[in-house]
């Protein structure tokens, strides 16, 4: 890599940064395309956020990618937000167009992007999603926005219950079209009953990851059918226990990694407009 005087700086913020393979991916695809730009990662706490926000002005950074635990702490600091980040109260992607901060939440793009990948699509389709945390809002936010015709959202009663609910009514809100229901994960009926109504059931929750590596929160497998497509959010195991049941009775599967590594394209397309070798760097990365 050639740094010159004209080299644009981007960078992740958030706490810790230390373990992120960003820089790495970034760097790979401005290398790649030749372009003039160089990414670091940057470690910021919640009390300097709106030092790191101004010195992104000042500095004249291209844009920065946010994570734990500034998606949220971001947000008054920036000029404006996308639909996605409003609904999910959440940002992880930084754009300074000519001093103008505009931030987005591509986690739920991302989500969607994989699945445009492998062909499939989710409007006019009825989801059921099994969990009501971080993730799972950014999912819920992009396929409502995408024109989901119904989401089913399942979760246990915890800490999350509630967040969920208020979620799902700012959703309604944001996209009427879409109806939201929420359920109780132990209602096992109504589980089935609207899993047999979906095209795609998505896990957006811990489960299936370690420590809970081998769990799934589907233990009557007769729910898989050949037309349901099953997605996780999980990536490492990159093939949970429950896409594993759902292959082995005929679903079509998707992958946590291949979401993950689809919101870094779409952060790269929002960078510079280049669109990311996806399998590429799946192999540098992860392989
Ligand atoms: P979170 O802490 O915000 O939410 C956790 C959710 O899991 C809640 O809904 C909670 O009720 C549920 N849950 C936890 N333990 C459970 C159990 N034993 N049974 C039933 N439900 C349970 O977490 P998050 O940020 O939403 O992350 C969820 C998962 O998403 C993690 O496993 C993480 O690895 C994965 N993730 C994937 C990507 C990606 O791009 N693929 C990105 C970030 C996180």
């Amino acid at each position: 890599m050639n740094i010159s005087g004209s080299t644009r700086m981007l960078g992740l913020i958030g706490s810790p940064v230390g373990h992120s393979k960003s820089p790495e991916m970034y760097n790979y695809c401005f290398k790649k395309f030749e372009r003039d730009c160089a990414y670091l990662a940057f470690d910021v706490t919640e009390e300097n956020v709106e030092a790191a926000i101004k010195a992104i002005r000042t500095l004249n950074l291209r844009g920065a990618n946010v994570t734990m635990p500034l998606k949220k702490a971001v947000i008054p600091y920036l000029d404006r937000i996308t639909p996605a980040a409003e609904i999910t109260n959440s940002v992880n992607t930084i754009i300074n167009e000519n001093g103008v901060l505009t931030g987005y939440c591509t986690d739920g793009m991302g989500f969607t992007g994989n699945l445009r990948a492998g062909g499939i699509t989710v409007k006019d389709k009825k989801i059921t999603i099994l969990g009501g945390g971080g993730v799972s809002s950014a999912v819920s936010a992009q396929c409502a926005l995408e024109g989901a015709k119904e989401l089913s959202i399942f979760n246990r009663k915890d800490k999350f219950w509630s967040r969920l609910e208020a979620h799902a009514e700012v959703i309604r809100k944001a996209a009427p079209a879409c109806k939201v229901n929420v359920y109780d994960l132990d209602d096992e009926e109504i589980l089935k009953k609207e899993i047999a109504e979906s095209h795609l059931l998505v896990n957006a929750n811990c489960v299936g990851m370690a420590p809970l590596e081998n769990e799934s929160l589907i233990k009557d497998t007769s729910v898989f059918r050949e037309d349901l497509t099953v997605a996780d959010v999980v990536y490492s195991p990159a093939e949970t226990k429950l896409l594993r049941e759902a292959k082995a009775c005929g679903c079509r599967t998707f992958g946590g990694l291949g979401m993950l590594l689809q919101q870094g394209a779409e952060a790269l397309r929002l960078y510079t407009g280049d669109e990311m070798p996806v399998k590429e760097i799946e192999e540098y990365l992860y392989k």
